[in-house]
């Protein structure tokens, strides 16, 4: 059982809600495996309350916080010094406490690639189309990696376009944007396909995508995991193209977000995503 001094690290992870997320599970099972006399836990301010709650723990009151929706772009914001990664993300999903400075990170695109790794082995992304659709704060994060780790060009799909168009302009020109309405054409040989917008989330609408102009050996990333299979990943799956989960994408983003704010890299001796399948099923 963990033990928890009055000198614990303490660390958490700000979202409004903050019931569902599978983020404390993860880092405190990875803290006790670690033996670490630390804590990670699940905090949700009032709307308008974060940046007086970052402000609060500067000078180390807390390591830092992991941030998810609908608060990243304000974590951003409120940042002293902002990373690359999470400047081109337009987001910051990490906020560490150092010496008095916020500092916003990202580590979204490292989950994205770390997915991709790990479920779509062999994987080139280099020289590939990639589409990305959804333009939000996960879709800018998708689309920043993916360029990063040499895609060819990435074709935003997004329903309002506007948004599709100024994420387009932030990241540069191998970014082409197309309406819901192209949707065809931007999956024309596409080898590399990922889902950013919330279609698919269990009890919500489905991402109805016909898949079928998308390369035959193209892979599909879902970044909604609830449920783990959702309507895209089964219709990948059923055309023989490769599917790779959110949930590998949410651990991929917390083993950097661990070392960032414990000091040491996550421990591979316990399983966390057998853990996380076992909560999900209680929910998906
Ligand atoms: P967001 O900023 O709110 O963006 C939501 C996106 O979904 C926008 O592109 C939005 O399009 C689109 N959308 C919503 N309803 C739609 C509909 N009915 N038809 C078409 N498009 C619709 O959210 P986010 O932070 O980018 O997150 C997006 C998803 O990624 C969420 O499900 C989130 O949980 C997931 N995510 C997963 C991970 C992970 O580790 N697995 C990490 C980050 C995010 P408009 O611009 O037209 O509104």
């Amino acid at each position: 059982m963990m033990r928890i001094s009055g000198g614990a690290r303490v660390a958490g992870v700000l979202g409004r809600p903050i019931a569902h997320s599978l983020s404390p599970l993860i880092h405190n099972a990875w803290i006790e495996a670690a033996g670490l006399d630390a804590v990670y836990v699940p905090l949700s301010p009032a709307p308008g309350g974060l940046k007086g709650l970052l402000e609060a723990c500067r000078g180390g009151l807390v390591a830092g916080f992991n941030v998810t929706v609908p608060f990243k772009e304000e974590a951003l914001a409120a940042a002293d010094t902002v990373s690359e990664r999470a400047r081109r993300a337009g987001a910051a999903n990490l906020v560490v406490f150092a010496d008095g400075s916020i500092i916003a990170d990202s580590t979204d695109g490292v989950g994205i690639l770390a997915a991709l790794a790990e479920q779509a082995p062999g994987l080139d992304v280099q020289r590939t189309s990639a589409v990305v659709v959804g333009a939000g704060g996960a879709g800018r994060s998708a689309a920043a990696a993916l360029l990063e780790a040499g895609a060819s060009e990435v074709r935003l799909v997004n329903r309002t376009r506007e948004r599709a168009t100024k994420v387009a302009s932030a990241l540069g020109d191998r970014v082409g944007v197309f309406g819901w309405e192209a949707m065809a054409e931007a999956l024309d040989g596409a080898g590399v396909v990922v889902n950013a917008t919330t279609l698919g989330l269990a009890g919500g609408e489905p991402l109805s995508l016909d898949l079928a102009p998308a390369a035959a050996d193209a892979v599909v990333l879902d970044m909604v995991y609830r449920p783990l299979e959702t309507p895209l990943l089964a219709a990948a799956a059923a055309s023989g193209r490769r599917p790779v989960d959110g949930l590998a994408m949410l651990i991929g983003q917390a083993r950097p977000s661990f070392e960032a704010l414990f000091g040491l890299p996550a421990p591979t001796s316990v399983d966390v995503r057998a853990l996380a399948l076992a909560m999900l099923g209680g929910t998906a």
